[in-house]
This record gives C-alpha cells, sequence and structure tokens, in this order.
C-alpha cells in the first residue's frame, strides 16, 4: 500500500535528471530519488522544475 507516484516528465531542479521525482502523497512532498532534493506541494514544484 504506497502512496507514491513517479513524476513523469519533470526534471529534479536541483540535479537535474529527469523522472526521478516522486510524489508522497502522505507527507503532501515531493522527492528526489537521485539526489535526495525534497519540494513542497505542487504550487512549489512548478516553480521548482523547469
Ligand atoms: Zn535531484
Amino acid at each position: 500500500m504506497t502512496l507514491a507516484h513517479f513524476l513523469d516528465g519533470l526534471r529534479c531542479a536541483s540535479c537535474g535528471v529527469l523522472n526521478v521525482l516522486w510524489l508522497d502523497a502522505m507527507r503532501g512532498l515531493v522527492e528526489c530519488s537521485e539526489c535526495g532534493q525534497i519540494a513542497l506541494t505542487f504550487p512549489e514544484v512548478g516553480e521548482e522544475v523547469r
């Protein structure tokens, strides 16, 4: 029972790797599985990821 969803087509603003961000719906944040960068929920994600 996982609430994590990978976010296709999004690039990590920190390490620049594509398709490594996943949404932790439980905690309401987005984490990069590559560098561990954590971003807050969606309004910020739009700015973090280009
Ligand atoms: Zn990253």
